[in-house]
């Protein structure tokens, strides 16, 4: 299987449990006319914070951040198993409150029998249920994963579309799982902002904000350039490994001495 991008990919996607109960307002819907086609464009979510609102990091400081966080992990790796673009955007659509683990179990064996979305809609929606019904909401992820084959068969020759608004036009694919094909399949310094992202760049000063756009867009603003393609995966395992959402590990942290966050605990 081929690997590429982060260690936990999933978490793009995903909200740890603890964190799960932090969302204060879910996200709502809107529909705009984009390129001639149809795409849902998401209200951004606010997420219970540990907010910082007092003060942000200096540039000097960000350098530094982003130093310390690539020394110690030079080239993050994904633990979510593909083997191609198509099979990367089934597994992440799949990883939606779901861990890593989980979804290759699931995966091992479905991507044996499908590599293309045309072996998805020749597999079916029933069948494909029998693949992936130990992982959470698979039945709605089941009738995406199927719609999004017909798609794909039917307006990009079967290939996974290589710009944002083409991706969340899919069903099933929201921002952050095209932030998330963007960076891993195509390169694109894109920044996908989960509970752990969030977290992080309120706790630390980094990059202030109410909500995930507000956040992203702070971190496409402040993160040096040539920091910004690993950027999310960086901020992704800080949060998941270091500044946990409920007991941050300050007394190990690398950039406590940066971090604003006011209960830090060092
Ligand atoms: S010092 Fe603590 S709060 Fe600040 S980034 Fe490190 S773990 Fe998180």
């Amino acid at each position: 299987m081929l690997k590429s991008g982060f260690a936990h990919l999933a978490d793009l996607i995903d909200c740890s449990l603890s964190s799960r109960t932090n969302l204060a307002i879910s996200a709502g819907k809107s529909n705009k006319i984009m390129n001639g086609k149809q795409s849902k464009l998401k209200k951004p979510k606010t997420l219970g914070t540990d907010s910082n609102s007092q003060s942000e990091l200096t540039k000097k400081e960000i350098n530094k951040f982003f130093r310390v966080l690539s020394q110690k992990d030079p080239e993050p790796k994904t633990e979510l198993e593909y083997s191609n673009i198509y099979t990367l955007l089934v597994a992440v659509v799949l990883s939606a409150q779901a861990t890593d683990v989980g979804v290759n179990k699931a995966t091992k064996n479905l991507f044996q029998r499908v590599k293309s979305p045309t072996d998805m809609v020749n597999l079916g929606e029933s069948k494909l249920i029998e693949f992936i019904k130990t992982i959470g909401l698979y039945r709605n992820k089941a009738k995406n994963i199927i719609a999004l084959s017909h798609r794909l068969i039917e307006e990009f020759d079967g290939t996974v579309p290589n710009n944002r608004d083409d991706l969340e036009s899919l069903p099933g694919v929201g921002r952050k799982t095209a932030n998330v094909i963007m960076n891993v399949a195509f390169g694109e310094p894109a920044i996908a902002v989960d509970t752990h992202i969030f977290r992080v760049s309120n706790r630390t000063g980094l990059a202030p904000g109410k909500n995930t756009l507000d956040v992203e867009r702070r971190l496409e603003s402040n993160v040096p350039k040539g920091y910004r393609l690993h950027a999310h995966h960086w901020l992704i395992l800080h949060g998941r490994y270091i500044c946990k959402a409920r007991k941050p590990e300050c007394l190990t942290c690398p950039i406590s001495d940066i971090c604003r966050f006011e209960g830090k605990i060092i």
